[in-house]
């Protein structure tokens, strides 16, 4: 049976805000084949910096003692941690759902979808039985999913991914955990902070390599104080573990490793495969993600793409603000707006905690660009002395002629939320010095760092 929409949504992560007051009156279609709301909310960022939270806590507790306050951690009770998460997750992902199935203009389809023509869906539904959809409008907001080594699939051994590892029964004694990005680097943060001996095997030389060399270098520098890092290394074989349980990694150097748990983390590929692109005309990139124009738009007319699908790079708030934008550019074919891509910040809540904006110093050695460079202690602050910080740091890199930040990178403490002013002073041109001297920096909070490091920028005349 074919049913004709308004508009279909592939996927309820991102997807799922499309549905604005703007189709009160229009027939919208979305469609599921996983759960309902998506990564971030299920197996993504709101899951994993619950965890993070708690393990912030207990790392906080086994610390302590440097302040002169002696407390002991008496345990990690990992079944109410989990449940903790997702005992309030889960309600949200079903009642999104229950709201879309009731909805007065909405019409929920909960299958894997693909395209076979113009506009032209078919869902596979669960009880084996398909449905056809076209809609005058269609957008794919399908997402990623995990990559994972032909050496550990063919394996055939278990193995977890970021989808599965934070529901395990119990808590592993010793992690093995092949990557070295962002989830890598939280969940070696979580499992080891709750008592577990991680080991991370990454194959470049340094951990979150993607970032400003110089914060990579010492952020991976005190991963290896906390978890056994080896780097330039690759897996080359797997085998069961001595007992018959867990499992033997075999390293590219000779090692071996043995862990209870291996969670696999070696980055998300867009879930454009198996969507018929080619059925529906649309273009792909080489790494596989859905080619658009400035405006959301793909190769095929009518038909649109967002998040982590299509974008450059795989955040929420970038997915979020994407979604505004088409939201916006579905209805308002004459007034296109472009889709958000300038000063796109990031974080990684491992620890430390890192956060990251614009351009890296190498990048704009690269660029050959003009550019001024300060690193800021945190522990040359007040607060960083409160906290006895030795190693966290606010790295700026501005325009020394227009007095323009065109970058910014913190490691440390709440880097997340310390960034945030530097990502408004970077989306809004505001100078270096109004920055730093246009507002009061409450004293002595941790922000004056920012503050500090503003100071610290060498430019070519006060702008
Ligand atoms: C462990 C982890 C931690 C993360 N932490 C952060 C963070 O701290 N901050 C941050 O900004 N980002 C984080 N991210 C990234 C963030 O989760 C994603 O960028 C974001 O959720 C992408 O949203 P989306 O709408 O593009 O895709 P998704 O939310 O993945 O939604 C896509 C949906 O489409 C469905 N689907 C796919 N193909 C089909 C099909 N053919 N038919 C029907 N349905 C289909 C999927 O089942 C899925 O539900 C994290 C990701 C992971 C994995």
């Amino acid at each position: 049976m074919t049913q004709h929409y308004d508009l279909a949504i592939i996927g309820s992560g991102s997807g799922n805000s499309l549905v604005t007051p703007d189709f009160d009156d229009k027939r919208v279609a979305i469609i599921e084949g996983g759960t309902f709301g998506g990564t971030c909310l299920n197996v993504g960022c709101i899951p994993t910096k619950m965890f993070v939270h708690a393990a912030d806590l207990a790392l906080d507790v086994r610390q302590a003692g440097r302040y002169g306050v002696d407390a002991a951690l008496q345990g990690v009770r990992w079944s109410d941690v989990r449940d903790r998460v997702f005992g309030r997750i889960d309600p949200i992902s079903e009642g999104g759902r229950r709201y879309r199935v009731e909805g007065p203009n909405t019409t929920a389809f909960f299958g894997h979808a693909h395209f076979t023509g113009d506009r032209t869906l078919t869902v596979e539904l669960g009880d084996g039985s398909q449905e056809t959809v076209t809609a005058d409008q269609v957008v794919v907001a399908a997402g990623a999913h995990p990559v994972v080594p032909d050496v550990v699939t063919e394996s055939g051994l278990p193995f977890h991914t970021s989808d599965t590892v934070m529901r395990i029964e119990a808590l592993p004694e010793r992690l093995a955990i092949i990557g070295g990005g962002f989830i890598a680097a939280e969940m070696a943060h979580v499992f080891a902070s709750f008592g577990v001996h991680v080991t991370v095997i990454a194959r470049s030389s340094l951990l979150l390599r993607h970032l400003d060399t110089e914060i990579a270098q010492r952020f991976t520098d005190l991963a290896r104080e906390q978890w056994d890092v080896r780097t330039l290394t690759n897996v080359v074989a797997l085998e069961p573990g001595d007992d018959g349980a867990g499992v033997r990694l075999h390293l590219d150097n000779t090692a071996v490793v043995d862990a209870d748990l291996l969670l696999v983390a070696t980055g998300r590929r867009p879930n454009s495969a198996g969507l018929g692109a080619q059925a529906a005309g649309l273009g792909l990139l080489d790494d596989g993600r859905i080619a658009v124009d400035e405006y959301g738009r793909t190769s095929a007319p009518g038909v649109w793409a967002l998040g982590d699908v299509s974008a450059p790079h795989q955040l929420k708030h970038l997915a979020n603000a994407e979604a505004r934008t088409i939201a916006h550019n579905l209805v308002h074919p004459a007034d296109l707006r472009p889709l958000p891509h300038r000063h796109v910040p990031s974080g990684v809540f491992s620890h430390p905690q890192v956060a990251t904006v614009g351009l890296t110093e190498q990048e704009c050695i690269e660029q050959g660009r003009h550019h001024t460079v300060h690193v800021q202690a945190y522990g040359d602050t007040a607060y960083g002395w409160a906290m006895e910080d030795t190693t966290s740091v606010c790295k700026l890199v501005a325009d020394p002629s227009t007095g323009l930040l065109l970058g910014a990178h913190l490691m440390g403490p709440l880097a997340t939320s310390l960034i945030q002013p530097l990502v408004q002073g970077m989306a809004f041109g505001t100078t270096v010095h109004d920055l730093a001297r246009g507002q009061y920096w409450i004293h002595p909070a941790l922000a004056e760092v920012v503050e500090n490091a503003l100071l610290g920028l060498k430019l070519d005349a006060p702008a």
